[in-house]
Formats: C-alpha cells, sequence, structure tokens
C-alpha cells in the first residue's frame, strides 16, 4: 500500500530507499527500462524484419545493466575499451557488441578483434589501415560500417549535435578519403563491408533531421553500388530519441522510425535492391525516465529578495549535466509529496563551483534541513558521466522494481579515493 505524501518510484518509497541506501542515491527502474525495451520490439523489431537494437552504453551500463539488455535480446553499442570489458565480463555475447568511437585506441581495437565482437563503425582516416593490422596479428575478420556525418544540423544543444561537417565525428561524405576507404574496405580480406552509420545528435524530437541524413545516405548507398557494385547491407540510424525532462512531449519510437523505414523500402524498391539491415542505437530513451536521484536537503540560504538556495548532498559529482549542458529538471520533496508548493527555490550542490546548480527556480512546498529530495529522469548520463570532484564519492545505485531493491553498483567509500594514490618515498 503506498502511503500518502511520499513519493513512491517502481512500487519503492523513495524516502525509505534513501534511509536504507543512504544519500545521494541513483535509483533506476528495472520495470521502466524493460518497458522501453518491450516498445522497441513491438514498434520497430517485431515489426521490421532484420533490424537490431544496439542499446548505446554510454548512457547508463554497469554490469547489472548489460545483463538486462543481452536478456532482453538486445545489442550494445560501446565507445571504449572500459565498456568493451565491462559488456565482455558480464557476459555480453561479442556478435552483438558494436563499438563506436571516433579514437579508438591501439588496445581497444585489439580488445574486439581478439573477443570477436559483431561491429567496428570506422570513425577516422587511418582507423581501417590499424584495424587490419591487428587482424591480420590475430588472424580475424571483422565487420565494419563507415560513420557518415551528413551535414544535417538537428536542433539540440550545440555539445550534442554530432551530425554537422564541421565535427570530430564521422567521414565528411564529400571527401575522397570516405571513398578510398570504402574502396580499400571492400577489397580487404580482413575486412568484410557492411555499410553506413550515421548519428546526428542526442535528445531530438523532430523526425525531420532524421529523414534528411538518410536521404543523404541513401544517395551514398547509389554512389558506391554505381562506383564498386557491391550493395550497403547494412544501415545504422545511430541514436539521439528525445525524452522527458520537464514538460517535453516524448515522441514515440514509430514517428522515427516508421517514415525512415518507409523511405528505406521505397528507394530499394526503386532502386531494385534487397532492404539493408536497419540497426539503431538508443541510449538516453532507454534509461533516462527510468533514473531518478536522490538526496538529502541541508543548507537553506535565504537571501531576502533574490532567492533561497537549497543545498543538497550531491551535485555536479552526481550530474553533470545542468553545470554542462545547462539541462534542464525538474524534483520534488519525496516526504511532502501531496504538499502544496509554496515557494520558488534553487537547488544546489555541494561542489565548489557556482555553476554547481542542478533546479533553479523550482515550486516545493516548504523545504527543511533532512528533507529527502529526488530529481527525475536522470537515468542517463547522471551515473556514466559521475565524477569525483572535491573527492566527493561516486554514489551507489539501486536496482528497483515492484516494490523490491538491490544494489546494483557500490557507493564509493574513502580509501576507494585514495585506492590509486602514491605517496613517493622522497616526499
Ligand atoms: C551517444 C550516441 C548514441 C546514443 O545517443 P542517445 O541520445 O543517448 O540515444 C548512439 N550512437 C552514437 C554513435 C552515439 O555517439
Amino acid at each position: 500500500m503506498e502511503e500518502k505524501n511520499k513519493l513512491y518510484f517502481d512500487g519503492c518509497d523513495v524516502t525509505e530507499l534513501a534511509k536504507e541506501y543512504g544519500t545521494p542515491l541513483y535509483v533506476m527502474s528495472e520495470t521502466a527500462i524493460v518497458g522501453k525495451f518491450s516498445q522497441l520490439k513491438e514498434e520497430f523489431l517485431d515489426k521490421y524484419e532484420n533490424t537490431r537494437v544496439a542499446y548505446a552504453a554510454k548512457a547508463f551500463f554497469p554490469m547489472a545493466m548489460a545483463k538486462i539488455a543481452e536478456r532482453e535480446g538486445m545489442c550494445v553499442d560501446v565507445v571504449s575499451g572500459g565498456e568493451l570489458y565491462t559488456a565482455l565480463k558480464a557476459g555480453f555475447p561479442p556478435e552483438r557488441i558494436e563499438f563506436n568511437g571516433n579514437n579508438k585506441l591501439p588496445d581497444e581495437l585489439r580488445l574486439a578483434v581478439k573477443n570477436g565482437i559483431g561491429r567496428i563503425i570506422v570513425d577516422g582516416f587511418s582507423e581501417l589501415e590499424r584495424i587490419e593490422e591487428i587482424c591480420k596479428e590475430e588472424n580475424r575478420r571483422i565487420s565494419v560500417l563507415f560513420r557518415v556525418t551528413p551535414g544535417i544540423k538537428a536542433d539540440s544543444h550545440d555539445y550534442i549535435v554530432t551530425g554537422k561537417k564541421d565535427s570530430k565525428f564521422g567521414f565528411p561524405l564529400d571527401d575522397e578519403v570516405l571513398q578510398d576507404q570504402i574502396s580499400r574496405a571492400i577489397q580487404s580480406e580482413y575486412i568484410d563491408f557492411k555499410g553506413l552509420h550515421f548519428h546526428i545528435g542526442s535528445q531530438l524530437f523532430d523526425n525531420g533531421p532524421y529523414l534528411q541524413a538518410l536521404d543523404i545516405i541513401l544517395e551514398l548507398t547509389k554512389k558506391i553500388r554505381e562506383k564498386f557494385g557491391v550493395d550497403v547491407s547494412e544501415i545504422n540510424f545511430g541514436g539521439g530519441f528525445g525524452i522527458q525532462y520537464i514538460d517535453e512531449e516524448r515522441k514515440s519510437y514509430s514517428y522515427f522510425l516508421d517514415p525512415m523505414m518507409e523511405k528505406m523500402e521505397k528507394f530499394c524498391r526503386e532502386e531494385g535492391m534487397e532492404r539493408p539491415a536497419v540497426v539503431i542505437e538508443p541510449g538516453r530513451s532507454i534509461v533516462g525516465e527510468a533514473g531518478i536521484s536522490v538526496y538529502t536537503i541541508g543548507q537553506i540560504k535565504d537571501i531576502k529578495g533574490v532567492r533561497k538556495y537549497v543545498s543538497v548532498d550531491g551535485g555536479m559529482t552526481d550530474n553533470i549535466r545542468p553545470a554542462l549542458y545547462q539541462s534542464l529538471y525538474t524534483g520534488v520533496i519525496a516526504n511532502k509529496a501531496d504538499e502544496e508548493k509554496t515557494e520558488t527555490v534553487t537547488i544546489c550542490g555541494k561542489c565548489c563551483e557556482s555553476g554547481d546548480i542542478l533546479i533553479r527556480d523550482l515550486k516545493v512546498p516548504e523545504p527543511e534541513q533532512g528533507d529527502i529530495f529526488a530529481i527525475f529522469s536522470t537515468g542517463a548520463y547522471g551515473y556514466s558521466m559521475a565524477s569525483n570532484y572535491n573527492r566527493n564519492c561516486i554514489p551507489p545505485v539501486v536496482l528497483v522494481k515492484e516494490g523490491k531493491s538491490r544494489l546494483i553498483v557500490k557507493g564509493q567509500d574513502y580509501e576507494d579515493l585514495l585506492r590509486n594514490d602514491i605517496i613517493p618515498e622522497d616526499l
């Protein structure tokens, strides 16, 4: 039975979770995560043949998350040796791992090749050559896609727009280099050329830029066919589907994917070619709304006529997004969930930066020291971007499901902070 005036999340009393695990605390709802995977199955995987979902690990990827994605039949998109290692250690099937990134290190590529992962998405003018060398040494063959920057300007924060020409990601379209590299991949005995990849940005709500990007990719597909006599057999649309942080209207996966699939089918009919496999890489849209951050309210500073600062026991160390992208969030006092909101306050963190503000001008009931404060939609790029700034410990993560909770990441303690420190003998 849910009590009045308390915030519940996936059946758990958030105030009780704060007591049991301490604060700050990340809480992830397994029901919500699995729900998103189910939507993807219904609206994409089961609806269209020859499709895959590669969950973008960078959004949130402790080993337990790898397990959930694996159990739900997903692939995973990793962007570093660390994420790759996490997936492998969690028992993720290597053939379902896909590797992105604009500067994959030799050791990272070797780990990928050695383990026979499913795809490497080539994103750099000299990367293919390096992959070939490693494949030769390891006596392995690997499947690759090329990441292309379609030159589309998607409407989002500049730091999370990645599809324009002036970007550190991908091959510019009108570059000779891309043609040369594709030609090389097609001829190489170590490389299985599969196709093309694009990812135009993040937190997007309009399908227009996706469709424009796809048009450009399909043109390139045609060019490759004409020039090399080879059919692109796979196209990766990337991720970027927007979620609700405040009052944004989340669009369905179908809203983005149906018109894209229609465009693909039409193009392939006209060209008389088989429709390539289609892969998407959602991250935020799976875990973002599935997570909340839970804090205890500490100092309250009321600057009369100016602003009331309500400090919590975390901040930019557990959620850098407001400081980094001016991202907006909303939240509630979990132990006063039904009380009238009578005050406007600013929720700030405990770090030594004036930019360490989590929420500006939020209406809340009268806050008091010791209250539990919860921020919504922090499941993506919260824990995964956490830092030890000011030598704050990274909080634990609990996974909740229908009233049950389990720890999936232990919180750091002070000893963890010292683990890699060395005092040289001559000091
Ligand atoms: C970040 C990223 C994603 C995931 O983006 P979301 O906005 O979290 O869905 C997918 N693919 C690539 C290549 C990325 O860089």
